[in-house]
């Protein structure tokens, strides 16, 4: 993609200073750790307690726990981490290798963050956030104070949004290094809640509008305005990484299946959610193609799923949307 290939910093970045290099690379205990790779991969990844992904383009691969990581002599390529934040959110920490920008997704808090960053000795050039909710903008005033990150929000939030500096709106597009990246408003949970996608990677960062097997709680917005979020999100490729702001995957395919029990798909997701959980790993990211499969709420006209709910036929999407919303918030 465009965004790949590109390897001149914008502008804007120039003035930001690059973060030294450390030489611990993926050495984070109890984290997870994605590398989006346009090319090939050439490094190994350790971690100690949990298994590395990598995401090569199309191709997802998780691996088992290794010992080792050195990622080097990369052309342009986005590494994503998985930084575990209070009890059940995740925030990202996005590193571009070719300028050393970093930038993190969703700070709850600022000690995971910190402790993340100084392991890999990385300064913070930017915070993004979906959405004002304080679970994902927790971080953000102690994380401008260290580190002089610009803080990224939604336009609609400006007075909610702690500390923001660069408001972007719908259809705004935004350099993170050379990575294009395009703001998706997706109102429903929030009025002003936003998605960052960065088509190069194939990766949408969901915060609180899409979950693995969910959605958000509408608690500015209206099934209509969720239904129609949702699906701008599902308009991007299937092969889309989804990585959203909670770690509910285990939960919500409770709810799944209990209102879809004979949706093989599903089934065979749940099993595997299970597994990944028994052992403490994350099920992020997940995929638009699963969950356009799976998830209920992207599966509004499933006529299983209508019965389970008496949903009548005539019900269009969003009062489906609406009906099943209900029964998850009372499930
Ligand atoms: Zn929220």
């Amino acid at each position: 993609m465009q965004m790949i290939l590109c390897r001149a910093v914008p502008k804007a970045m120039a003035s930001f200073p690059r973060p030294r290099k450390g030489t611990e690379l993926c050495v984070w205990p109890g984290m997870g750790q994605l590398c989006l790779r346009k090319n090939l991969l050439y490094g190994f990844m350790r971690l100690f307690s949990m298994p590395f992904k990598t995401v090569r383009t199309v191709t997802r691969t998780i691996g088992g726990v290794s010992h080792f990581c050195s990622v080097t002599n990369m052309s342009s390529s986005l590494e994503v981490e998985l930084v575990p934040c209070l009890t059940d959110n995740y925030a990202y920490l996005l590193h571009d290798m070719d300028t050393g920008t970093v930038g993190v997704v969703d700070p709850s808090e600022a000690v995971p963050i910190i402790d993340a960053l100084s392991r890999k000795n990385w300064n913070l050039n930017y915070i993004l956030n979906t959405h004002h909710h304080y679970d994902h903008t927790g971080g953000n005033m102690d994380l401008k104070e260290r580190y002089g990150a610009k803080v990224i929000g939604s336009g609609l939030d400006k007075e909610r949004i702690p500390g923001i500096d660069i408001a972007l709106d719908d259809g705004d597009k935004w350099m993170f290094a050379s990575h294009e990246v395009l703001v998706m408003a997706t109102p429903g949970h929030t009025t002003g809640h936003i998605s960052f996608y960065f088509p190069g990677s194939k990766s949408v960062f969901t915060g609180d509008t899409l979950f693995s097997l969910s959605c958000g709680k509408l608690f500015e917005g209206t099934p209509e305005q969720m239904l129609s979020s949702l699906r701008k999100i599902t308009s991007l490729p299937d092969d889309t990484n989804v990585y959203c702001g909670h770690e509910y995957t285990l939960s919500n395919s409770k709810f799944a299946l209990s209102i879809e029990p004979r949706n093989e798909e599903l089934k065979s997701y749940a099993t595997h959610v299970a597994q990944l959980r028994n052992k403490g790993l994350p099920t992020i990211p997940t995929s638009l193609r699963k969950e356009k499969l799976c998830n209920p709420f992207l599966r509004t006209s499933s006529t299983e799923i209508r019965k389970s709910l008496n949903i009548p036929e005539s019900a269009d999407d969003a009062d489906a949307l609406g009906a099943i919303r209900r029964a998850k918030d009372n499930f």
